[in-house]
C-alpha cells in the first residue's frame, strides 16, 4: 500500500473506536458506481453504501438540489415550519400512496419510532394493558444498533453484554408464516419484518409469505411494520420489496438511500390512524425534517417518481442474476436476492466471505461480506451494462483464483 494510503487508515484506526473492520481501500472521490481512492486507483463500487447510495455517487438531481438548498437554510429545528418539510412530506406519501409521515435521520431512529408508535397505538387504539405490548420480530433481523433495537437482535455480536434489554419482542423464524401467527397474542401490537432481510445474507422469504402475514396480522388487529430501509427505494425493482407481493404495510420504514447518499434522512410513512397517536411533545428529533434533508428527499421521491431507477434494478438485476447463475459452478454454494440485489455464498473450501472481497478489492471492485460466507452485492441503480459486465468479470477471476 502506498504511504498516503498507509497514514490515512493508520489515523482512522488510532483515532476511532474499532466498530468496523474497512477492506483497505481509502476512497477520495466518487462519481456513479466508481470510486477513486487516493493514490487515483478506480474501483466499481458494489456495495453502494449499503444501498444508501441506490442513485450513485454524486447524482446530478441530487447534488443539484442540496447545493441549492445550502445556500438557502440547511436547519431550522422543528421549532418553525421550513418550506421544504411539508412539501418532502406530501411528495413521499404521495410516491407510496400512504397518509402521513414522520421525519428522522438514521434508519435505527426510524425503527425506534416505529416501536414507540406501535405500543402507543396498541395502549390507546387497540386497548392493550399498561406495559404489556408485545411486538413479533424475525430471528436473523437486522435493524440498527441503538438498545431496544440489539435487545432483540440474536446476532451476537450485536446482542452480547449491552443489557439489560429491553423487553416485549418475540422472535420467530424468518419465512414462517404458521410459527408468526401461533406468536400473536391479545397483546401484539406489532409484526416488524425487514420484507428481505439483507443483513442476514439478503434472505428471500418464500413466495406468499409476506401476503400471510399481512393477512393473519389483518385479522387479529396487529400492525405491520416493513423495515424497507435496505429493501426499499427502488433496490429490488419497485419502489418497496413488499409491492412484489402486492402487500400493504401500516408502517414503512425508509432510511439509507433517502438521504440521496448525501447526509441521513429517514422516515415512518403510513397510514394517519396510526400516525395521529404521537402528539406535540411525544416524540422529536431535532434533525428530523431539516430543510437540507427535506429538499434531498424531494429530489430522492422525483427520481422514483419517474419509475426509471425501478426499472434500472429490475434491467440490470436480470443480467446480475443471470450472471451469478453462470458463475455459481466456479464455487458459489448458494445465489439468492431480488433486483439489483444479491447476497452469494462462498463455497468454504475456497475461503471465506472477507477473502473473497479483499480479491475483488485487487480486481477494482468493493463489494462486502457478512456471516462469514457471504457476499452481498448491490451496486448503484444507476451502474451501467458494461461496468455490471466487469464487476461479473472480476468475481469470476476471483472464484477461479481461490
Ligand atoms: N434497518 C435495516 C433493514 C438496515 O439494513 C439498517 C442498516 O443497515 C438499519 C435498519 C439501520 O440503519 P442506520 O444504520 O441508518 O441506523
Amino acid at each position: 500500500r502506498a504511504t498516503a494510503s498507509q497514514e490515512l487508515v493508520a489515523a482512522a484506526e488510532r483515532y476511532t473506536a474499532r466498530t468496523y473492520s474497512p477492506l483497505e481501500v481509502v476512497v477520495a472521490r466518487a462519481h456513479g458506481a466508481t470510486l477513486t481512492d487516493v493514490e487515483g486507483h478506480e474501483y466499481l463500487d458494489f456495495l453502494a453504501g449499503y444501498s444508501a447510495l441506490n442513485f450513485g455517487h454524486g447524482h446530478p438531481a441530487v447534488l443539484a438540489a442540496a447545493r441549492a438548498q445550502l445556500e438557502r437554510v440547511t436547519l431550522t429545528s422543528r421549532a418553525v415550519h421550513n418550506d421544504q418539510l411539508g412539501p418532502f412530506a406530501r411528495e413521499l406519501c404521495e410516491l407510496l400512496g400512504q397518509d402521513m409521515m414522520l421525519p428522522m435521520n438514521t434508519g435505527a431512529e426510524a425503527v425506534e419510532s416505529a416501536i414507540k408508535v406501535a405500543r402507543k397505538w396498541g395502549y390507546e387504539r387497540k386497548g392493550v394493558a399498561p406495559g404489556r405490548a408485545r411486538i413479533v420480530v424475525a430471528a436473523g433481523n437486522f435493524h440498527g444498533r441503538t438498545t431496544t433495537v440489539v435487545s432483540f437482535s440474536d446476532d451476537d455480536d450485536a446482542h452480547r453484554n449491552y443489557g439489560p434489554y429491553t423487553p416485549g419482542f418475540d422472535t420467530v423464524p424468518f419465512g414462517d408464516l404458521a410459527a408468526l401467527e401461533a406468536a400473536l397474542t391479545e397483546d401484539t401490537v406489532a409484526v416488524l419484518l425487514e420484507p428481505i432481510q439483507g443483513e442476514a445474507g439478503v434472505i428471500v422469504p418464500p413466495p406468499g409469505y409476506l401476503a400471510g402475514v399481512r393477512r393473519c396480522t389483518a385479522e387479529r388487529g396487529v400492525l405491520l411494520v416493513a423495515d424497507e430501509i435496505q429493501s426499499g427505494l427502488g433496490r429490488t425493482g419497485r419502489t418497496l420489496a413488499c409491492d412484489h407481493e402486492g402487500v400493504e404495510a401500516d408502517l414503512y420504514l425508509l432510511g439509507k438511500a433517502l438521504g440521496g447518499g448525501v447526509l441521513p434522512v429517514s422516515a415512518v410513512v403510513g397510514r394517519a390512524e396510526v400516525l395521529s397517536v404521537l402528539r406535540p411533545g411525544q416524540h422529536g428529533s431535532t434533525f428530523g425534517g431539516n430543510p437540507l434533508a427535506g429538499a434531498v428527499g424531494r429530489a430522492v421521491v422525483g427520481l422514483l417518481a419517474t419509475g426509471e431507477p425501478q426499472r434500472a434494478a429490475r434491467e440490470r438485476g436480470e443480467r446480475l442474476h443471470a450472471g451469478l447463475a453462470e458463475l455459481a459452478p466456479l464455487g458459489l454454494t448458494a445465489v439468492r436476492g431480488r433486483g439489483l440485489w444479491a447476497g452469494i455464498d462462498i463455497d468454504p473450501r475456497l475461503g471465506t466471505g472477507r477473502e473473497c472481497c479483499e480479491r475483488l478489492v485487487a480486481h477494482g471492485v468493493i463489494a462486502k461480506d457478512t456471516h462469514g460466507a457471504t457476499v452481498r452485492l448491490s451496486p448503484p441503480l444507476v451502474i451501467t451494462e458494461e461496468e455490471l459486465e466487469r464487476g461479473l468479470a472480476a468475481l469470476g477471476a476471483v472464484l477461479r483464483g481461490m
